[in-house]
């Protein structure tokens, strides 16, 4: 394992930054959820990689679609979208 140890500062309300080249080995952008582990004194922070909707990120009612999961309220909303799209589409080929 590769370790590095860098010094960063908590401020008023308890937050660190994580540095953009760690972010970045990490694939963690913006919005991403971590764990924040406490373990024999010390905090190990890492990718949280747990079932969630890949769209609006809600934790029930969750199925897997290709390599991710999908929540029911964001599958039926594409499948809607699909359905009204194919109609268009069959609309615009009998004229
Ligand atoms: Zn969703």
């Amino acid at each position: 394992m590769n370790k590095s140890v860098l010094v960063r500062y908590i401020d008023s309300l308890g937050r660190i930054g994580i540095p953009a080249g760690i972010r970045e080995r990490l694939n963690i952008t913006n919005g991403d959820s971590v764990e924040v582990i406490f373990e024999e004194g010390s905090i190990m922070i890492q990718r949280y990689t747990g079932e969630t909707c890949l769209i609006c990120r809600e934790t029930e009612d969750i199925s897997p679609f290709k390599n991710f999961f999908i929540c029911a309220k964001c599958k039926h909303e594409l499948t809607a979208n699909s359905t009204s799209d194919k109609s268009l589409t069959d609309n615009n080929t009998k004229v």
